[in-house]
């Protein structure tokens, strides 16, 4: 591929992955599998990194989300909610645990945790109380869907201390739920839902909250935003104080010291997801402690102190043997 082939390829791609990114983020009606979306977001990076100069100022791979909905009344997230950089096999996991171990004096640690296939949600607590719940949207500025939040009975109202805080988490529909849902739909002559994620998604980013009420929704909450609790030095002691506060934390992660531990832990999820009832679509690896953490920072878009590894799409990937994936 020549310099010029190489730049409108990359306009192409730009301009392809935006409105997939529109048709997932914001209307909740993907048009492609997420492997299709997947793998030509990876020919994009790797052509922006061959040909940086190229890139195009609005590309997909430098933003988060998209657009929140007019509709809803706009939070801003004061400390951004990115995305996670992706790994799609056993190398791309070994070559993340080796960059983030490089220049670190103490041994490090990480947390292995399940990807809840949701919708990525804020919630705020102030002096106890849950006030404000928010999607990702754009990354800074997210949709006010407190209402539709407070429908779902995981999400306590009050948690068990006055403590003001900022947390995240997946909202997300069981199986049984949407098994139900679209069961009702198809006989009410309705369009069924693609998938859990969409339906989760769908539901909570509706004006009426009578609708996110009956879908009968859940939460596991993974993370803190803004949260002075500077005492808490691991993420694995955050993950046990947002228990602690009668908040819904998923039970099966756990801290792994060492690259086989955590490939075995993939490998335990990647047999065992059948088994679960909600739909997971890979396994977040975090590093633990919180100061090497901040050792390792941010890009754009992800930390660099974590990594989702997806799990391989069976079905997705017989259609792509079918589809020309160049555009
Ligand atoms: P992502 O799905 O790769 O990972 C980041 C998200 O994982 C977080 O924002 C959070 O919501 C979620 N998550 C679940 N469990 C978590 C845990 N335990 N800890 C931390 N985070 C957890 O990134 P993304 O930016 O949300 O979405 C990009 C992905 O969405 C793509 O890789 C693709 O699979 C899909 N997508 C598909 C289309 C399409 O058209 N099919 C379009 C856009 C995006």
């Amino acid at each position: 591929m020549d310099k010029q082939q190489a730049q409108e390829k990359i306009k192409q791609l730009t301009t392809l992955l935006n409105q997939y990114n529109y048709e997932y983020h914001v209307l909740d009606k993907p048009s492609v599998e997420d492997a299709v979306y997947d793998q030509k977001m990876r020919e994009l990076r790797e052509l922006e990194e061959a040909y940086p100069e190229f890139q195009e100022p609005d590309s997909p791979t430098q933003r988060v989300g998209g657009e929140p909905l007019e509709e809803f009344h706009k939070v801003e997230h004061r400390i951004p909610m990115l995305s996670l950089a992706n790994a799609f096999n056993e190398q791309d996991i070994r070559d993340f645990v080796k960059r983030a171990s490089q220049g670190m004096e103490e041994p490090i640690s990480f947390v292995c945790e399940l990807k809840i296939d949701g919708l990525a949600v804020s919630l705020t607590y102030e002096d106890g109380k849950f006030v404000r719940g928010a999607t990702r949207g754009d990354g800074t500025i997210g949709e006010d869907i407190t209402s539709n939040l407070r429908t779902i009975r995981s999400i306590p109202l009050t948690i068990r201390e006055n403590e003001t805080l900022e947390i995240r988490g997946e909202a997300f529909m069981p199986h049984k739920s949407f098994l139900a849902l679209n069961k009702e739909r198809e006989a009410k002559g309705e369009e069924p839902f693609a998938n859990p994620r969409n339906a989760a998604a769908g539901s909570l980013r509706q004006l009426d909250p009578k609708i996110a009420a009956k879908r009968n929704l859940d939460i596991f909450l993974y993370g803190v935003g803004e949260w002075d609790n500077s005492n808490v030095t691991k993420h694995s002691e955050r993950l046990e104080r947002l228990k602690e506060l009668g908040l819904k934390v998923n039970p099966e992660w756990r801290k792994c010291d060492s690259v086989e531990e955590v490939m075995a832990y993939v490998q335990y999820w990647t047999t065992e997801r059948p088994h679960l009832d909600y739909e997971i679509d890979g396994i977040v690896i975090k590093v633990d402690d919180i100061n090497q953490q901040e050792k390792l920072g941010y890009t754009a878009k992800s930390p660099r102190w974590a990594i989702a590894y997806k799990f391989p799409a069976e079905e997705a990937v017989t259609k792509l043997t079918d589809i020309e994936l160049s555009v």
